[in-house]
């Protein structure tokens, strides 16, 4: 009781589905504002996502809130940029996981497509909440779609032909029984009468705005209803890396969501690395400088210190080998820097579990840690016995390793490779040594490609 307002958090929101369903286009929408150019309600761009002010929420949601029930009590919202799907496999299951809520975008076109399926699957896994953003409400027929730029969703319908508002129908009833095949029931959220069982659906387009104001309302209104008392305010430092990057002039930097707590220049951080626990001490943290600063030379701002919810760029010693997907804590004296590192490498460990103790299996390679457990626990549902696993790019040394299955058990002599470069050495020594790689993007095309090929070893 004694936590006052500016103690509070903001809830994080991630953005996923298939390609070229509108994930990018929606927060374009999104950020965009009413409120003269540059200000832009407050909205910052951050490090791998976008912070929403309570401002530009209010602002955004006014249009469906005529009657005042959506009340703002979030600070902001933070919303988590996906370049395609990766990074949200990028994020581990474990520990409070990064996201409070899930927008999953489906093309109302096409339906149910490769990516949103395994994306659905993530979220079950997860047991993220998540909405589905219905998207390209205004293709259904471009040229009979009226358009009533920004406006709610039913008032748009309201003004649509009659033959418009039947294919409206007809195409979601459709996707809600694709859905119902995935197990999942579906309503539009305004006749949703159960929103904790039943996934709410926001019919959107990206392009005119209609439904964005619905989309953004029913994000307050469910984080708000989730995450209810100490959820709610600031507490111990929490952390999820993103991204592992070179920058010029920086050398090895990562990138960061901090979901909890304060975070300074100089203070003791332990990651999960490649070869074991890094500790260091964050030397700057960076956030991009503002559209209408750009004159300025820099590319970054730096900060003091920096409070959830957030995403920013870390610059310190030691951390190429850092593993993205990985939590990152804080470590205030000698004793919670031990008691971190074991917990940091726990991350990595725990995925040993997956390993055969039979030593007979394929090798799997993943490109972050969060792929690299979707991948296993995919695997395990499929009973294919995993030998050893890696990440990041595909080295000679792990094709050696693979070789191994050769003499124990040649169907596994195989390479699984989600997300991540084959170098050339590794290719060439897979050919001399009949080692079979297969890559992909997603994870089910490596079950078909493992499939197919044990359909033809044991013909
Ligand atoms: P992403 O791969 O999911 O990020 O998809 P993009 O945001 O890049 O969108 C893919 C394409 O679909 C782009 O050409 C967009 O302009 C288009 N698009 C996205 N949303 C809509 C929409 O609501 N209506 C229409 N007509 N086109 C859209
Ligand atoms: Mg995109």
């Amino acid at each position: 009781a004694s936590q006052d307002k500016s103690d509070l958090r903001s809830p994080i929101c991630c953005i996923l589905g298939h390609v070229d369903t509108g994930k990018t286009k929606l927060l374009d929408k999104i950020r965009q504002t009413s409120v003269q150019e540059g200000e832009a309600g407050g909205i910052t761009q951050q490090i791998g996502a976008t912070f929403f002010p309570k401002e530009a929420l209010i602002e955004k949601t006014e249009v469906v809130n005529k009657d005042g029930s959506v009340d703002v009590k979030i600070p902001g919202l933070l919303i988590i940029d996906t370049p395609g799907h990766e990074s949200f496999t990028n994020l581990r299951s474990r520990g409070s996981s990064l996201c409070n809520i899930a927008i999953l975008v489906i093309d109302i076109t096409h339906g149910l497509e490769p990516q949103t399926i395994e994306s659905i699957n993530m979220l079950k896994m997860r047991k993220t909440p998540f909405i589905v953003a219905l998207n390209k409400i205004d293709k259904l027929d471009v040229t009979e779609w009226k358009v009533n730029k920004d406006t709610g969703f039913r008032d748009t319908l309201a003004q649509q032909s009659k033959r418009m508002q039947r294919m409206f129908e007809d195409r979601l009833q459709h996707v809600k029984m694709l859905l119902m095949e995935q197990g999942l029931n579906s309503e539009v959220y305004d006749k949703n009468p159960n929103p904790g069982r039943i996934v709410s659906i926001v019919p959107t387009s990206a392009v005119t705005g209609e439904g964005v104001p619905d989309l953004l309302a029913l994000l307050v209104k469910l984080t708000q209803e989730r995450m209810t008392g100490s959820l709610m305010y600031i507490s111990e430092p929490e952390a999820t890396i993103l991204e592992v990057k070179v920058i010029e002039g920086l050398g090895t930097t990562i990138d960061i969501v901090l979901v909890n707590g304060f975070l300074k220049e100089g203070d003791t951080i332990v990651l999960c690395g490649m070869n074991g626990p890094i500790v260091t001490n964050v030397r700057a943290l960076l956030t991009p400088q503002p559209m209408r600063e750009l004159r300025i030379k820099s590319a970054y701002v730096h900060h003091k210190q920096v409070k959830a919810a957030l995403g920013v760029k870390i610059s310190a010693p030691g951390l190429e080998k850092a593993i993205a997907g990985a939590r990152m804590f804080v470590a205030n004296n000698a004793d919670e820097e031990e008691y971190y590192k074991d917990l940091a490498m726990d991350d990595l460990t725990s995925l040993d579990k997956f390993v055969q103790k039979s030593g007979r299996g394929v090798y799997v390679q993943a490109s972050t840690l969060g792929s690299l457990e979707a991948l296993l626990v995919f695997l395990k549902d499929m009973k294919i016995p995993v030998f050893e696993f890696g990440l990041g790019p595909v080295y000679k040394s792990a094709v050696i390793r693979s070789s191994l299955m050769l003499d124990r058990a040649p169907e596994y002599a195989v390479m699984l490779c989600f997300d991540v470069p084959v170098t050339f050495e590794a290719e060439e020594q897979a050919k001399r040594d009949g080692v079979k790689i297969f890559s992909a993007m997603i994870i089910y095309h490596l079950f078909d490609a493992f499939k197919k090929h044990m359909e033809e070893v044991t013909e």
